[in-house]
């Protein structure tokens, strides 16, 4: 079974003359296991595809399934469980907690889906340990170089074992060599344990380390 899917989705923001249909009748299929690269200029619409998969958004219409629970049929609640326990997410910024120390940022979503503090803990420094950050479980995100702070998110991405890894613009805000280093790690974890990764990215080293590429231009697909 396709580990996510989505069928005539679309998403149009604002009304009338001022309406922009961001994702335009998009239908793919992502297998279990793959590495994806999703590829377009700024503004193709790559973002709002991201958070219409990952169950950050709703759909203006059509289908996003993950496995094979259709997440546009689903309450909000339902979708919350969902991303929380099958989807993690990196973005281009990061976005971790500023007043969070490592440990605690990739502690937060294993609380959340309820597990004790002392098990959170324990798996949060296991997860930094294996991304590389294993000296640095109780700096802040200040403290830390981009590339750290990027092992921190997927550190946390992964917190809750997820099947999919939807990446945005993962490498965007970072030098090359450090961009190459998230790179290799998001391939190790894609190999080593099997983890669907999605990517949006203009990266010519990340389009090179997927096994496929998919194009999107004014929120379409191309061949
Ligand atoms: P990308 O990630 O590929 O740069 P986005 O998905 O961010 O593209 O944006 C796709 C299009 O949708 C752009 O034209 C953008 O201006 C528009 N857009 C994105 N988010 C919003 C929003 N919240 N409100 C209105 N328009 C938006
Ligand atoms: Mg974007």
């Amino acid at each position: 079974m396709a580990a996510l899917r989505t069928l005539d989705l679309v998403k149009e923001y604002g009304s009338g003359e001022a309406m922009v249909r961001a994702v335009d009748h998009i239908n793919c299929e992502i297998a279990d296991g793959e590495f994806v690269a999703i590829v377009g200029p700024s503004g193709s619409g790559k973002s709002t595809l991201f958070n219409l998969i990952g169950g950050l958004d709703r759909p203006t219409s059509g289908h996003v399934y993950i496995g094979s629970v259709d997440i546009s049929q689903l309450a909000t609640k339902e979708v919350a469980y969902l991303r929380c326990h099958r989807i993690g997410y990196i973005f281009q910024t990061f976005n971790l907690l500023p007043v969070r120390t490592a440990l605690e940022n990739v502690a937060l979503p294993l609380l959340i889906a309820g597990a004790r503090a002392a098990e959170s803990d324990e798996r949060a420094a296991e997860l930094l340990d294996k991304v590389g950050l294993g000296s640095r479980l109780h700096h802040r995100p200040s403290e830390l170089s981009g590339g750290q702070q990027q092992r921190v998110a997927i550190a946390r991405s992964l917190a809750n074992r997820p099947n999919i890894v939807l990446a945005d613009e993962p490498t965007g805000n970072l030098d090359t060599k450090t961009g190459q280093e998230i790179i290799d790690l998001l391939c190790e974890l894609n190999r080593s344990e099997g983890v669907t990764v999605v990517s949006a990215t203009h990266d010519p080293k990340m389009i090179e380390a997927a096994g496929r590429r998919l194009n999107i231009e004014d929120g379409r697909l191309l061949d």
